[in-house]
C-alpha cells in the first residue's frame, strides 16, 4: 500500500477573534503536500483570516500552525513567508514599478540572481515578454493578476495561497486563468489553497473542498461528493447556484 503524502500545512485547534467576533473558531485542518484545496464560504465566514494565519499576516489567539511540522513561530516572518506565494484579489502590484521589477522583487529581497527569470515567469503565466517594461496601470485586470501570480512564484515557493485571486476578473479571463493555475499547480508540484466564495470555481479547480461557515469548517469533501449531494446543508446551499446553472444549460441544449 502506498504511504499517504506527508502533511504540508497543518492547523490544530486554531482560533482568532476580533472583539466579539470569532473570525476563525477552533479549526483543525491538514493540507496534504501536492493537493489543491479550495476554501469556500460566504463573505465573513473567516476564509481570509484562516489564510492570513498560514502566512503569518495574522497570529492565532490559540492553536498551532505548522508547515512540514515546523511551528509558525519558529522563524522570523519574512523567512517563514519565503516558502509561500500569496496572491490576493487586488493584485497588490507596486504601481510605480515596471512589470519586470514587480516580478523580480522577491528575488531581489532574497538576494538571488534575476537573470532570465522575469522572462521565464512571464512565459509561465502566458504573458508576452514585451510586457516586462510596462507599468501595472497599462495592463488589463487579467494581465495584472497573471503578473501577481508570476511574482508570487518567482522564488519557487512550494505553497501557493490564493485569496479571491480570480474574483475581480471577467468570466472568460477567470476561466482561462483558473485552468492555467491548475496546470501550474501540477507542473510545479505546488500545494495550493484557493479561497473563493464561488462554488463553481472551487468545483472546477480543486481536488478537495472545505466549506467555512461562521469561522468553522462545516464540510470537507471532494467535488464528486458535493455533486452527489453530500457535505451537509451549508455546502449544498452553496451548490445551488452551479447546479441551477448546469440545469439551465442542459435544458437549452435539449
Ligand atoms: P472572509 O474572508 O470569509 O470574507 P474574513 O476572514 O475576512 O472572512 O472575516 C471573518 C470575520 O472577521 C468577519 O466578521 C470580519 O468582519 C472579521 N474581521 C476580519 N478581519 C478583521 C479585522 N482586522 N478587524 C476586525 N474584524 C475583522
Ligand atoms: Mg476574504
Amino acid at each position: 500500500m502506498p504511504s499517504p503524502a506527508p502533511a504540508m500545512i497543518d492547523l490544530t485547534d486554531v482560533s482568532r477573534r476580533y472583539g466579539s467576533v470569532a473570525a476563525v473558531d477552533r479549526v483543525s485542518l491538514t493540507v496534504a503536500r501536492g493537493s489543491f484545496v479550495a476554501l469556500v464560504g460566504a463573505s465573513g465566514s473567516g476564509k481570509s483570516t484562516l489564510l492570513r494565519m498560514i502566512n503569518r499576516l495574522e497570529t492565532p489567539d490559540t492553536g498551532r500552525v505548522t508547515i512540514d511540522g515546523e511551528d509558525a513561530g519558529a522563524r522570523p516572518a519574512p523567512e517563514w513567508r519565503r516558502r509561500i506565494g500569496y496572491v490576493f484579489q487586488q493584485h497588490g502590484l507596486f504601481p510605480h514599478m515596471t512589470v519586470a521589477a514587480n516580478i523580480a522583487i522577491g528575488l531581489r529581497i532574497a538576494g538571488r540572481q534575476v537573470g532570465d527569470r522575469v522572462g521565464e515567469l512571464l512565459d509561465l503565466v502566458d504573458l508576452p515578454r514585451e510586457l516586462a517594461g510596462r507599468m501595472p496601470d497599462a495592463l488589463s485586470g487579467g494581465q495584472r493578476q497573471r503578473v501577481a501570480i508570476a511574482r508570487a512564484l518567482a522564488t519557487e515557493p512550494p505553497i501557493l495561497l490564493l485569496d479571491e485571486a480570480l474574483g475581480a476578473l471577467d468570466p472568460v479571463t477567470r476561466d482561462a486563468l483558473a485552468g492555467r493555475l491548475g496546470e501550474l499547480h501540477a507542473r510545479l508540484g505546488l500545494t495550493t489553497l484557493l479561497v473563493t466564495h464561488d462554488m463553481a470555481e472551487a468545483l472546477l479547480t480543486a481536488d478537495r473542498i472545505l466549506v467555512m461557515d461562521q469561522g468553522r469548517i462545516v464540510a470537507d469533501a471532494t467535488p464528486a461528493e458535493l455533486v452527489a449531494g453530500q457535505g451537509g446543508a451549508v455546502a449544498q446551499a452553496l451548490m445551488a447556484v452551479p447546479r441551477h446553472q448546469a440545469e439551465r444549460l442542459a435544458a437549452l441544449a435539449r
